[in-house]
């Protein structure tokens, strides 16, 4: 299956995520030029056609589907991905705009809620498009196999979103602490056998016993 879109650029920052998409020559640009592949988009996740979206022929993104850039049924693909995740306590909102210095190219910018999520979606999203525009041959995308692979994607990552450096580091310190300590009972117990060899050695010349 050929990839019709190709993620060219993605960009992070605090508030968003903005991916530059380049849409394959063998895509169509809008929606309306392959309806068919647009219904099986719909026919995965149905939901999609309520999302709000505005700027386009109406408030929801309905009113739009069958006749939109591909690109911008990426961004829905993308936010009805995320928000099935439940990962996800606010509505994502997308936009996207055509880069007019470009041929067939597209930025969509997300609310970035965690990079590695949306980063995700995106990809994942990237990979429903090209099998609905691709004639729907071989298997049927699993939506909700790819929501449970994205909320298992972000709950691998470390939670704080340290670098992994970090958390090496804390690791490798805990296990110094650890070290440290049952080093510290241990000296406590030579310093224990110390006294209670003296307690013997004061009562006199006898064996004395082992605490460890
Ligand atoms: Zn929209």
């Amino acid at each position: 299956m050929a990839q019709l879109i190709d993620i060219i650029r993605v960009v992070v920052d605090p508030e968003y995520l903005t991916a530059t998409v380049r849409v394959s020559n063998d895509a169509p640009l809008m929606t309306s030029e392959d309806l068919e592949g647009t219904t099986r988009v719909y026919n995965l996740m149905p939901t999609i056609i309520n999302h709000a979206c505005v700027g386009d022929a109406g408030s929801t993104f309905k009113d739009c589907m069958g006749d939109t850039e591909l690109a911008h049924l990426l961004e829905h693909v993308t936010v009805e991905l995320l928000s099935r995740t439940n990962l996800v306590n606010e509505v994502v909102a997308g936009r996207t705009w055509r880069e007019l210095a470009y041929d067939r190219t597209f930025s969509i910018q997300l609310d970035c809620v965690d990079d590695v999520l949306v980063a995700g979606a995106l990809s994942s999203a990237v990979w429903i498009i090209s099998w609905a525009f691709t004639g729907g041959a071989g298997p049927v995308p699993d939506v909700d196999a790819t929501v449970a692979g994205l909320v298992q994607l972000v709950q691998s990552m470390p939670a704080d979103g340290a670098p992994i450096d970090d958390q090496y580091d804390d690791r490798y310190d805990d296990r110094y602490d650890d070290e440290y300590d049952r080093y510290d009972d241990k000296y406590d117990k030579y310093d224990e056998y110390d006294e209670y060899e003296e307690e013997q050695l004061d009562r006199g010349p006898r064996m004395s016993q082992k605490i460890f």
